[in-house]
């Protein structure tokens, strides 16, 4: 017997129809481009009804265009209130969003725009250099449009996206569309081979932002304004567009300004209550803050995530700034919600300082709707509890099930295996290890990098610190550490050294190396492949 209630689709027009619905006049900010590079760009003020008529007027000019079901329509473009409404106008129509990282390669981005048939690329104008010499790899993309509110470079015959708005009258109905049909298409950032495509379903994105807004994720309300500072071109920002959405938050959008000093002034601003980003960009606005003596005024809670985040960067954000952190863990293929590591208010009155970032440091529970396992060399398996360490695995109803235009499925057994070793305690807090392909083998035996540099990053000088396996004539391989120092090389090492050798045995004691900076790939993650390849002759003698 089937249960008799209304059946309608969980779509992503009925998420923007919600929020005009209930919350038509809470703002959305957006940092508009400079008009001049180096400088800061004014903040435009909006409101949700006006995102919602403008997507609904650019959903039309889509279908003018003769884009419907299932065409794919790119972006490149920075977080932005127009990003913002081809996010909606797009995914509307049932046509898919692809959003491109615009830091990948350019091989990597003519192969993602002809793989995924592209029809239609809407760009900033920062990018149009990179757009120039794109258009004649991507012979059958149709329309190129540019984004931004400056002049158009005259190479640019097209109109630009405000002269498509005033062209169209917004479209009258939202079509209904299955909840399963594809909304958007992000591709992995490919560090070994080709990019691969993670094709979202209206259905996922729903229920993963419904799911995110509750008071056992991210615990979002009318009262925050949220800023993902997480582009919007990597795994849909995190699904704060629709997360914020659904709980009539307000968002606030920095475009391209993501320096230490921009991200404060935009916070400041606006007026945010909770920012998302990576650990690369946090530490850029903790120097910001450190150097300045600032204070944040309205900010009280962050969510970081995307790779390990350090128990120097939750103290700093805890103790010295009041901002509650939560730490989160996911990836392209998990939409990204896996687990989330955040304190309830009674946590956070009653656990001490250390305890809690402890806690924090974790990866944290899998919400409703994502089940995890970790499995051993041997075959065991654990879902929580016993002592295991091992290979994570993840299913649920936003993870993915096959690659984009692969062949085989991404799954074994219904189960995704996220290449992340991992164990899950007993009070079910996942906890990464490492990735498997970046731990370290030496003498036979495993060590975290993860743990290595979490020990490096509590001496104050270190600005950052990657640990990677070098190979060793004695040991196979040994840990390396590439240390990235305040204070300089001689004044830091024994230091540094003396750290470790309080927090791990002898043979885990990492060499050091001191670079000015590590190289960061295009999701703001440190290149460990580059470094492995930089120092392999390490120990060559
Ligand atoms: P890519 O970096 O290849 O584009 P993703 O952005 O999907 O891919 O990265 C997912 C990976 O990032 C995870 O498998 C994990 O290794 C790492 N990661 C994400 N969040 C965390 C976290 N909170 N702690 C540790 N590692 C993380």
């Amino acid at each position: 017997m089937l249960g008799q209630m209304q059946y309608l689709p969980l779509t992503l027009s009925s998420i923007l129809e919600h929020v005009e619905a209930s919350s038509p006049d809470v703002p959305i900010w957006s940092r508009q481009a400079p008009p001049k590079l180096g400088e800061q760009g004014p903040i435009h003020r909006q409101t949700w009804r006006d995102t919602g008529q403008r997507a609904r007027r650019l959903a039309q000019a889509l279908v003018d265009l003769g884009i419907g079901e299932s065409d794919r329509v790119a972006s490149i473009a920075w977080n932005t209130h127009r990003h913002l409404e081809l996010y909606y106008a797009a995914t509307g129509i049932g046509a898919v969003l692809h959003t491109i990282n615009p830091r990948l390669s350019i091989d990597h981005l003519q192969f993602m725009i002809n793989q995924a048939d592209d029809r239609i690329v809407f760009f900033d104008g920062t990018f149009s250099g990179l757009i120039a010499m794109l258009k004649p790899m991507c012979p059958r993309v149709e329309y190129w449009f540019q984004m931004s509110n400056a002049p158009q470079d005259p190479m640019w015959t097209e109109p630009g996206y405000e002269d498509l708005l005033d062209g169209a009258a917004p479209i009258a109905a939202w079509p209904s569309l299955d909840e399963q049909a594809a909304a958007i298409l992000c591709y992995t950032s490919g560090t070994t081979g080709n990019p691969k495509g993670v094709l979202y379903s209206h259905r996922a994105l729903v229920l993963e932002a419904m799911v995110a807004v509750g008071p056992a994720v991210l615990s979002i309300s009318r009262d925050d304004t949220v800023a993902p500072i997480v582009p919007m071109f990597h795994v849909n920002a995190w699904s704060l567009p629709f997360a914020a959405a659904i709980s009539g938050a307000s968002l606030a959008l920095p475009g391209a300004s993501l320096s230490g000093d921009a991200l404060f002034d935009f916070f400041e601003e606006t007026k945010t209550t909770l920012s998302a980003g990576v650990p690369t960009v946090w530490q850029a606005l903790l120097g910001h803050l450190r150097k300045t003596g600032t204070k944040f005024t309205t900010m009280k809670r962050t969510i970081i995530g995307g790779s390990a985040v350090s128990e120097a960067m939750i103290r700093a954000f805890r103790t010295d700034y009041g901002v509650e952190v939560m730490h989160g863990w996911g990836m392209t293929e998990t939409s990204p919600l896996g687990t989330i590591s955040a304190l309830t208010p009674s946590e956070i009155a009653s656990l001490d300082a250390d305890d809690a970032v402890r806690r924090l440091k974790q990866q944290g529970r899998a919400p409703f709707g994502v089940s995890l396992k970790v499995t051993d060399s041997g075959g065991a398996q654990s879902s929580g509890g016993e002592n295991i360490v091992g290979s994570l695995k993840v299913r649920g109803h936003w993870v993915i099930d096959r690659h984009f235009g692969a062949d085989e499925p991404a799954t074994r057994d219904g189960w995704f295996d996220t290449g992340d070793i991992a164990s899950i305690g007993p009070d079910s807090c996942m906890t990464i290890t490492d990735r498997d392909k970046d731990l370290i083998k030496s003498g036979g035996e495993w060590i975290s990098s993860v743990h290595l540099e979490d020990i490096a990053k509590r001496h104050p000088d270190v600005v950052d610190a990657a640990a990677i396996a070098v190979p060793h004539p004695k040991w196979d391989e040994r840990p390396l550490l590439v240390c990235v120092c305040a204070g300089g090389k001689d004044t830091n090492s024994e230091e540094i050294r003396a750290l470790f050798s309080q927090s791990v045995p002898s043979w885990q004691v990492p060499d050091l190396t001191f670079v000015d900076q590590l190289p960061i790939g295009a999701t703001g993650k440190v290149l460990k492949n580059e470094l492995r390849q930089r120092f392999a002759d390490f120990h060559a003698s």
